[in-house]
């Protein structure tokens, strides 16, 4: 897709702080950390929700989870790690190119959402 900052990123056409690509993803630094440690893992190809997969597309994404906690250790999360895919407006999606978010480097408290307006 044309717009779609995270298929340039994955182009090329617009710079990262690349830390792993193969064929199916790349791994690169949020822009806007939320943790001491903030990548994102992007499928490169271009879809939004996972409802929107393909069976080909789930098996892909399949393959890019086990990469992710094969690479983790490499990226500094050998105590671990959350994995976030944001959907859709309630879970406040910006960029509709489907990504996981990978946080770590600290302890994750899950807090309570249920107080936010
Ligand atoms: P989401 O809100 O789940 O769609 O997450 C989008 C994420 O992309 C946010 O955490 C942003 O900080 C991040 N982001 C946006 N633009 C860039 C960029 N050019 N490079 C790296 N991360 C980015
Ligand atoms: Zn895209």
């Amino acid at each position: 897709m044309n717009d779609c900052i995270f298929c340039k990123i994955i182009k090329g056409d617009i710079p990262s702080k690349k830390y792993y690509e193969d064929e199916l993803m790349i791994v690169i630094a949020d822009i806007d950390p939320k943790a001491k440690l903030h990548y994102l893992a992007i499928p490169k190809k271009h879809y939004k929700l996972l409802s929107e997969m393909s069976a080909d597309d789930a098996v892909d994404l399949g393959k890019c989870m086990k990469k992710i906690s094969e690479i983790a250790p490499t990226l500094g999360l050998e105590n671990g790690y959350r994995l976030i895919i944001n959907q859709g407006d309630d879970a406040i999606q910006t960029v509709p190119h489907l990504h996981i978010h990978i946080l770590g480097g600290q302890k994750l408290v899950l807090r309570d959402f249920r107080t936010d307006v």
